[in-house]
């Protein structure tokens, strides 16, 4: 027989089993910390964070730091790279290992603080603990199997988003810690209190105070850690834009030993799923409901573009606009809620500048309504618009947008040249009972992530290495076995025979 992959099948490590929502007691256990929960922090100086479910609930406050201070920071992470750098693989997964069992123990805490600073439902709130705590332990395994040929690079930037405030946060931080880099971290400004309590959650599991510090602040502080000389790597996730511009930033230095600055960008996408007239219509409804909607459609794995061969086109959009409607947007804590808010005003004007623009083209815009506490926040409706060629995608709209195209069947492969045309290349989905199809858009496709009858979104650390290629990022895969090896160099040696 052939043996499996052992870096996919090895019963090495089991991924967090999270909460039961369903389970009555665990919905009493989780309300009782809500209403416990103390402020995130107990500053009432520097920047205002609000909860965008409730303009007027004021999460807490943190102070940005000056240049001074992130050029302190930076000073003393290149001092502390020398002990955590010497330290063996197996010490560091250890405390990456200690700080996840602390995640896990503290779920409801950490849920509270997530939902009321980024706006995350109550299972969307599960799913990110669950996926920072296996971020944290498979990186912590990864390193281990390195075993002594290689060298950590240095200090390293990490430069995460709001939109997994804990997930990508630790991501990143844990895989930079695992491979022996001391680690600057600047988390996403409009969410850097649960970043705070990560850090602190890292400290407390016995990893040096200067081998992990926060850098909260806005994208000047961003910009003084990729330019500064010391920095030996950066990490980012967020826009293509800003990982345009610290691309350019960075081909201005090279690290001190000549070489170029390891980059890791992880950006958007304009994600399609094809949809043929053999798909089973419940489950392409029951799809495209997660993939588009899910997270307020605030995930770069999002359904951006439904493609709908026109013989069942009509019948798809029936039964798919009667469950849009049905979808609760509100209130992110309530467990009847699907949809919570967007994470700013600015974000939902956007959104709803972008959905006027082509409403004025004449295409046809189908909206849902809000629920009517959704007044105090910041919050966008699922909304279906129908457009007329691939082309009509311009930027990336970051939230519950989704477009429609209805495409005629002989013409599935000019879809799929568009798609791909557009440059991002990052989840795709098929839906299809024809194996054919299924293998030759599977072949087509460029995307970083292929789905094949299922909902695009939720990659599992471990199992489903996640990233894209193109306008989407430069790879290597978060939660697969080649992200470490960016953020060390190996050694080869050879003695002779
Ligand atoms: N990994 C997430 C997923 O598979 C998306 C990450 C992101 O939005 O940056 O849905």
């Amino acid at each position: 027989a052939i043996p499996l992959p052992s870096a996919l099948y090895a019963p090495e490590r089991r991924n967090s089993a999270g909460l039961d929502l369903s389970d009555e007691n665990t919905l009493r256990h989780l309300a009782d910390a809500f209403l416990k929960q103390a402020p995130a922090s107990a500053d009432t100086q520097g920047e205002r964070i609000t909860n965008p479910a409730d303009t007027n609930d004021i999460v807490g406050h943190i102070r940005f730091l000056s240049s001074e201070e992130t050029d302190t920071a930076i000073a003393r992470a290149d001092t502390a790279f020398e002990d955590w750098s010497r330290k063996t693989a197996d010490q560091r997964a250890l405390l990456l290992e200690r700080a996840a069992d602390a995640l896990e123990a503290e779920t409801a805490s950490l849920m509270a603080l997530i939902i009321r600073e980024a706006g995350k439902t109550l299972a969307n709130a599960v799913a990110e603990i669950r996926e920072a705590v296996d971020f944290l332990r498979y990186y912590a395994v990864r390193i281990r199997e390195q075993g002594t040929q290689t060298r950590p690079l240095g200090p390293v930037a990490c430069i995460s988003p709001w939109n997994f405030p804990l997930a990508i946060f630790l991501g990143q931080v844990s895989a930079a810690l695992a491979a022996g880099n001391t680690v600057l971290a600047k988390p996403a400004e409009e969410t850097p209190l649960i970043a705070l309590e990560a850090v602190r959650l890292l400290h407390e599991a016995g990893i040096p105070k200067h081998v992990i510090q926060l850098v909260p602040g806005d994208g000047r502080a961003g910009a003084q850690l990729v330019g500064d000389t010391r920095i030996t790597a950066v990490l980012f996730t967020g826009s293509t834009d800003v990982a345009r511009l610290i691309q350019k930033q960075l081909a201005g230095r090279l690290n001190s030993d000549g070489t170029p600055v390891p980059f890791i960008a992880e950006t958007g996408g304009q994600n399609a799923l094809i949809v043929d007239s053999s798909a089973l219509t419940e489950q392409v409804v029951a799809d495209v409901l997660a993939s588009a909607f899910d997270s307020a459609g605030q995930r770069c794995s999002a359904l951006r573009l439904l493609c709908l061969q026109e013989d069942s086109a009509d019948r798809v959009l029936t039964m798919l606009k009667g469950a849009m409607q049905e979808l609760r947007t509100g209130t992110p804590e309530r467990p009847d809620t699907d949809v919570g808010p967007v994470i700013t005003a600015e974000a939902r004007d956007m959104m709803q500048a972008h959905v006027d623009a082509l409403a004025s083209q004449g295409h046809r815009v189908f909206q849902t309504d809000l629920a009517p506490e959704a007044a105090s926040g910041t919050f966008f409706p699922p909304t279906l618009i129908e457009i007329g060629s691939v082309s009509d995608l311009k930027k990336e709209v970051f939230g519950p947008v989704l477009h429609v195209l209805r495409y005629k069947r002989e013409a599935v492969s000019d879809v799929m040249k568009a798609i791909n045309a557009t440059g991002y290349a990052l989840t795709f989905g098929i839906h299809s009972r024809i194996d054919e199809t299924i293998e030759t858009l599977k072949k087509q496709s460029y995307a970083g992530n292929v789905y094949i009858n299922r909902n695009l979104v939720g990659a599992v650390v471990g199992v489903q290495p996640f990233g894209g290629h193109g306008l989407s990022g430069t790879g290597p895969k978060a939660g697969g076995p080649l992200y470490l090896r960016r953020l060390l160099s190996r050694k080869a040696p050879m003695e002779a025979a």
